[in-house]
Order: structure tokens, then C-alpha cells, then sequence
């Protein structure tokens, strides 16, 4: 057997084991400050649908940008789709990355480019053939509602329509993961929900989905796993929980 097919079976082994994403004792100390994150332990299964919640402070953009390896651990490990993210070469942070789809509350699109440019452009990043990208743009445009709007430039939309845009866009080289930061952190409510359906539908479609989300009433409404955070520590993981009172 290869060294390279070794690999693959270690990785597969890992994720069967521990999840498509595992965090081992992780401690994260910015340079300055007491600890964003204090030995946090978690496992996510391959598929699952995971909100995440707390006060703002408590962690949860430090750990999504863990996952991502925008950050690296002080202490513990992070453990996303088998790769063990301390040891991760810089080489390949890119092709690791490619596994994951990533939205924030802030849509980040390019607000010179139409909506088309916006969702081809992560194809281009990836290097994926012009015939395929011509295929798979409309096609995921109409996944999320906007196959009519492809012309528009960004800035012509409302916030539901950019952050939809920004969901194409995350989705479009087909992660196994995708992150969403707060996603409906500046919509009002019919688009907050019209973003967590389809993130929902995402995640039947065979995605795990992982969400930071402050939104109670779509917490409770979903009977989701809710994984709360305060001050760098989980301290309630619940199949089909609630979004706990602050105090
Ligand atoms: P949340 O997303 O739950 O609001 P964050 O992960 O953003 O929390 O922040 C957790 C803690 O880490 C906070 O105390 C925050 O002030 C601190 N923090 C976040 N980013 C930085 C940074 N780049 N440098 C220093 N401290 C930071
Ligand atoms: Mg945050």
C-alpha cells in the first residue's frame, strides 16, 4: 500500500471514530487577554446539524476560525475531516480548505462583481475547468432562489439576497462541511429563516453543518443539537436543545 493511501485510511479511521470535526482539550490564549478558549472538547459527526450559541465573548468565532485553521491551537488538538490541524503544513492549508464551505454574518461578497462572478470566482480560486464552472454556477444559484438574479450586481440586493449569494458561493465546490459565523446576525426575521431552511436543506443533502447563531426563537424552533458556550468552555451539549438562558 501507498504511504498516500495509508494516509487516506488513517484519516477515514479518525472521522469514523471521532467525527468529521474533533476537538481535543483546545485551549486558545491571544497574545493578549484571558483565554477565548479554555479546554473545550467536541465531537461532530459526519452529517450532523449543530448550532452553536452563547454570549458574544464566549468563544465561538475563535473556535470556527480553529476549524478553519485561520488560527492554530495554543494547546490540544483540532482534528477537521482526519487532518490534524496543528500539524497541517502551510502547503496545504489550501486544498485542506477546500473541504469547507464558509459564511459570515457580514456576506463578504465582492460588490463590484454581479451575483454570477461572485459564486464563479470560488470555482476559479479552485482551478475547476470554465465548462464545469458554466454547469455548476446557475445550478447552484438556483439551489439557493437566485438563478433570475445572476446578472445583479451585489450591492443592488437586499441583505437576504447577498447572504444567499454568499451560501452559492460557499457551496459551490461542494464542501463536507460547511461553517456559517452568525449568517443571520443583520436580516430580519423571514430572511433570517429563510437562510436556516436552506441551510437545513444543505445539511439533508449530506453536509454537516455547523452554526453560530444568537437567533432563540430559530434555536427552539429547530430541535437541533445546541452545543452553549460561556467564557471559552461548553457548558451544555443537547440533541434537540434550546437556546439556554442567559443570566
Ligand atoms: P464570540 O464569537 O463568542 O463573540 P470570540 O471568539 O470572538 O467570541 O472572542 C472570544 C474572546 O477572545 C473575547 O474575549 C475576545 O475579546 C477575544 N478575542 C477575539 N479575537 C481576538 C484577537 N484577535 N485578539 C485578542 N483577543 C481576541
Ligand atoms: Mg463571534
Amino acid at each position: 500500500m501507498s504511504r498516500r493511501e495509508q494516509q487516506r485510511i488513517k484519516k477515514e479511521q479518525m472521522i469514523e471514530e471521532k467525527g468529521v470535526i474533533y476537538l481535543d482539550n483546545v485551549h486558545k490564549v491571544y497574545s493578549s487577554g484571558s483565554p477565548a478558549l479554555n479546554g473545550i472538547n467536541l465531537s461532530i459527526k459526519k452529517g450532523e446539524f449543530v448550532f452553536i450559541v452563547g454570549d458574544s465573548g464566549s468563544g465561538k468565532s475563535t473556535m470556527i476560525k480553529l476549524l478553519l485553521r485561520e488560527l492554530k491551537a495554543s494547546e490540544g488538538n483540532v482534528y477537521v475531516m482526519g487532518n490534524n490541524l496543528s500539524k497541517l503544513r502551510h502547503g496545504k492549508i489550501p486544498r485542506f480548505r477546500r473541504n469547507l464551505g464558509v459564511v459570515f454574518q457580514d456576506f463578504r461578497l465582492l460588490n463590484d462583481r454581479n451575483v454570477y462572478e461572485n459564486v464563479a470566482f470560488a470555482q476559479r480560486i479552485v482551478e475547476t475547468p470554465a465548462r464545469e464552472i458554466r454547469r455548476n454556477v446557475p445550478a447552484v444559484l438556483a439551489t439557493v432562489g437566485l438563478a433570475s438574479k445572476y446578472k445583479a450586481k451585489t450591492n443592488q440586493l437586499s441583505g437576504g439576497e447577498q447572504q444567499r449569494v454568499a451560501l452559492a458561493r460557499a457551496l459551490v465546490n461542494k464542501p463536507s462541511i460547511l461553517l456559517a459565523d452568525e449568517p443571520t446576525g443583520n436580516l430580519d426575521p423571514k430572511n433570517s429563516w429563510e437562510i436556516m431552511k436552506l441551510l437545513e436543506e444543505i445539511n439533508e443533502d449530506g453536509t454537516t453543518v455547523v452554526v453560530v447563531t444568537h437567533n432563540r426563537e430559530i434555536v427552539n424552533a429547530m430541535h437541533k443539537r445546541v452545543v452553549t458556550m460561556k467564557k471559552g468552555v461548553i457548558v451544555s451539549d443537547q440533541e434537540g436543545g434550546e437556546y439556554i438562558e442567559e443570566d
